[in-house]
């Protein structure tokens, strides 16, 4: 079973994109919550998903890895902040 955008969310998954240019480095945490809202709850949210869409905002370069780990600012407090804010933007 693959990950969806919600389940990532659900899971307090962090995906951080990296550029592999080596020049470049560029790394960007991607914001799960707007790729739900644009892309719906249960679209795929694997890595050969999400690849095909990304490309480095700084050099232009496609060739973009993703690194997908437990969001420690999600794990730490329980989220008390983020769940109150969450429900305001509502
Ligand atoms: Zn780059």
């Amino acid at each position: 079973m693959g990950w969806t955008f919600q389940s990532l969310i659900d899971a307090k998954m962090a995906v951080t994109a990296f550029c592999n240019v080596a020049a470049c480095g560029h790394t960007k945490t991607l914001n799960l919550e707007n790729l739900r809202q644009r892309f719906g709850p249960d679209a795929p949210g694997m890595e050969w998903d999400l690849r095909p869409r990304l490309k480095c905002e700084v050099c232009g370069s496609r060739d973009v890895g993703l690194i997908y780990a437990p969001d420690s600012r999600k794990m730490s407090g329980m989220g008390q902040n983020l769940y109150s804010k969450a429900k305001d933007e509502r």
